[in-house]
């Protein structure tokens, strides 16, 4: 592996494991993790060198968000969706904007976040409804965004909205503090994911200019597909690749610690051998798509989002399985949350529903393979 996945996962052991089990336990933001991430300026992963940052790519931040999520699949999504919106500065911002922000991200001064979410269109984030109208000499924003990772603990948030100036989208860079923002301060209660504070934002009224949007107007449905599509759904597939990995991690140690009277260990059944093997096979098929998609990315290879996509279509479902199978060796003591891996399994049934959730990103693939335009 690569020096800066080695540095990454010890990182993760210092900084982010310390803090993983209070963030299920008690339903908290990894603020100490962020803190940490901030101070290393991890944050400036994908930042350009010449604004301050460490200059990588999209194989980096797989990399990188797959030590995390190994770690803390909470940290491993928040960080990744904070990479995903600075890559759409780096890409669409105009230098101004660049200037303005990416230096202050990669001295790790801000974190971003994604607002795109909303209940009207769901998992089809791409077809946003919130509404940019022009008043006077103004451009207002109004509506709610459903689900907004690392809301209340980002700086900036990414907002799609349909364009008030031409045809199809804009991408806007919003600040929290900005007027008319609110969030509805409902504590995340989800199944898994239990620290990423995801919570609905309000717009009431916001004024917002056009030093606010993230490259041309109209140009935010080309940013999906460009940027977002790539980094967020590499990332996807990194941070639950990473579930399956320390799923696959912990129930081997735990099958050979697990001992009976006879002092023979779990790991001596040969069920559990092939459980094992199967699950070590799952998790590792994840892992080395997961990364053979992103260099395929970062080569710009003509059926690389194809690849990327189909990494995540396997990591969410590998992920689950080798939860699923991981629980069963671990018998009641797994069942009883004595070891992690219930809090895995949790974690792992996110993968599906995160958008373009599998099924829609499914239909797409059989698209895109057979040449029929998606979405
Ligand atoms: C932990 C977590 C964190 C999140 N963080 C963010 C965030 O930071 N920013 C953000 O913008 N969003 C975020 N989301 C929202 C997420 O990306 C989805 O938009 C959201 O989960 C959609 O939920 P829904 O109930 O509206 O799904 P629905 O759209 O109601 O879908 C329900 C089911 O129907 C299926 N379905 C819907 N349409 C089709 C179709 N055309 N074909 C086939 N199947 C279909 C879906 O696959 C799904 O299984 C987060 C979600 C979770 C769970």
């Amino acid at each position: 592996m690569t020096d800066i996945y080695n540095k990454m996962v010890e990182f993760s052991k210092n900084e982010i494991l310390p803090h993983t089990k209070d963030v299920d336990a008690l339903a908290q933001f990894p603020t100490s993790s962020f803190e940490a991430i901030k101070r290393e300026k991890i944050t400036g992963l994908v930042v350009p060198k010449e604004f301050g940052g460490m200059g990588l790519g999209l194989e980096e931040h797989t990399q990188t968000v797959l030590a995390f999520g190994s770690t803390c699949a909470t940290t491993g999504l928040c960080y990744m969706m904070h990479n995903v919106a600075t890559m759409c500065i780096v890409a669409y911002g105009t230098e101004q904007m660049k200037n303005e922000y990416l230096p202050k991200i990669a001295k790790g001064e801000i974190v971003l976040a994604l607002a795109f979410s909303e209940t009207g269109t769901g998992t089809h984030f791409y077809n946003p409804e919130i509404s940019v109208t022009k008043e006077n000499n103004s451009l207002v924003m109004n509506g709610r965004k459903s689900f907004v990772t690392s809301a209340l603990y980002a700086d900036f948030y990414l907002v799609l909205s349909n364009s008030a100036e031409a045809e199809g989208l804009d991408n806007w860079i919003i600040g929290k503090d900005f007027e008319g923002i609110t969030f509805e301060e409902t504590a995340w209660d989800g199944l898994g994911m239990r620290g990423n504070a995801s919570m609905p934002m309000l717009f009431n009224k916001v004024e917002v200019s056009p030093a606010n949007r993230v490259g041309p107007s109209g140009s935010g449905a080309e940013q999906v597909f460009n940027v977002v599509a790539p980094f967020f759904v590499i990332g996807l597939s990194a941070v639950y690749t990473g579930v399956a990995l320390n799923a696959c991690n912990t129930i081997i140690q735990y099958s050979m610690h697990r001992k009976y009277s006879d002092e023979s260990a779990l790991c001596n059944i040969p069920t559990v051998q092939n459980h094992i093997a199967e699950i070590f096979t799952k998790a590792n098929s994840a892992k080395h798509y997961t990364l053979a998609a992103a260099k395929s990315g970062a080569n710009g290879d003509a059926d690389a989002l194809a690849q990327i996509i189909s990494a995540r279509l396997n990591a969410s479902d590998m992920a689950v399985e080798v939860c699923h199978k991981a629980m069963k060796i671990g018998g009641g003591t797994a069942y009883a949350k004595r070891i992690t891996i219930e809090r895995l399994l949790r974690d792992a049934y996110a993968a599906q529903v995160m958008a373009p959730s599998t099924d829609v990103l499914s239909i797409w693939l059989g698209k895109a393979l057979t040449n029929q335009p998606i979405p």
